[in-house]
């Protein structure tokens, strides 16, 4: 794979997905930063030097229109693209019984369709840079069995699959796919579960190391993934979950 042009990571204005754009600046990429606010990062520790490094672009990833524009704005402005990565997400709850069909495909259509459309868009891009990388954000959901989650995880598991598919249809032309899964990293997307002190108190006893992870260990690992030569590696969900879901 050649490293021409730029790596775009969805949902990048905060949470995860800033952390992921600072984690792959810090390590010398281009970023093309989409969100739907289409501003850089929100993080203090966003330096002159690093921002120069980012294009924020607008992008919704609801809309493939969106989608497209964007990266294509990305590649024009960097000179190509050979990366994305599939963050944004949303994360809605609810007992089965009472959850609207339309409540599931939204969060279906964000968080399962919109990555495999967006790396749709990508593959054009990434076929003209002679290969690259996908990097999706599953989450270790996408194995278990959680109350009022059922679309969550339901997305999740899509998004294993899709990682899988795409790894093994598009191989041939040098594109590695890859599902990164995180376990409970405090974010906007559950700070407000998180700070109920029955969910503390639960992950104190669930997770070997007692607490939960942070945005920067999702980027450090995503930028690892993403710039280190891993040739063999396509297809795989890696779980970063401190090995809650693998405790007994
Ligand atoms: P946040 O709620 O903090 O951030 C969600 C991000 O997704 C925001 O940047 C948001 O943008 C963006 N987003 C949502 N919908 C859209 C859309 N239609 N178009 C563009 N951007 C959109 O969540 P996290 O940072 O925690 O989550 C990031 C990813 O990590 C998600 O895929 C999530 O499922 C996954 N994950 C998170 C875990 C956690 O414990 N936090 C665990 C496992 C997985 P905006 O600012 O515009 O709203």
């Amino acid at each position: 794979m050649n490293r021409i042009g730029a790596i775009a990571v969805t949902g990048s204005g905060r949470g995860i997905g800033a952390a992921i754009a600072i984690a792959l600046a810090r390590a010398g990429c281009t970023v093309g930063c989409l969100s739907r606010s289409g501003g850089l990062p929100g993080r203090d520790d966003l330096t002159p030097a690093l921002a120069t490094r980012m294009i924020a672009v607008h992008c919704d990833v609801d809309d493939e229109k969106s989608v497209k524009n964007a990266l294509a704005a990305v590649s024009a402005q960097a000179g190509g693209l050979w990366g994305l990565v599939n963050n944004a997400g949303v994360h809605i709850t609810g007992p089965s019984d009472h959850f609207a069909t339309a409540t599931y495909l939204q969060v279906m259509h964000t968080n399962a369709a919109a990555v495999f459309a967006a790396s749709r868009e990508a593959y054009p891009h990434l076929l003209a840079n002679q290969g690259g990388i996908i990097i999706n954000i599953g989450s270790f959901f996408d194995k278990l069995g959680v109350k009022r989650n059922l679309a969550y995880c339901a997305s999740k598991a899509a998004v294993g699959a899709i990682t899988r598919c795409l790894a093994v249809e598009w191989a041939p032309q040098g594109i590695r796919v890859v599902d990164v899964a995180p376990g409970y990293i405090e974010t906007d997307l559950n700070r407000a579960a998180m700070s109920e002190t029955s969910l503390r108190e639960f992950l104190a006893k669930r997770i070997p190391g007692r607490k939960p992870g942070t945005a920067d260990e999702v980027g450090d690992i995503v930028a690892m993934i993403a710039t280190r030569d891993f040739g063999f590696l396509t297809g795989e969900t890696i779980y970063l979950d401190g090995g809650q879901s693998i405790n007994h």
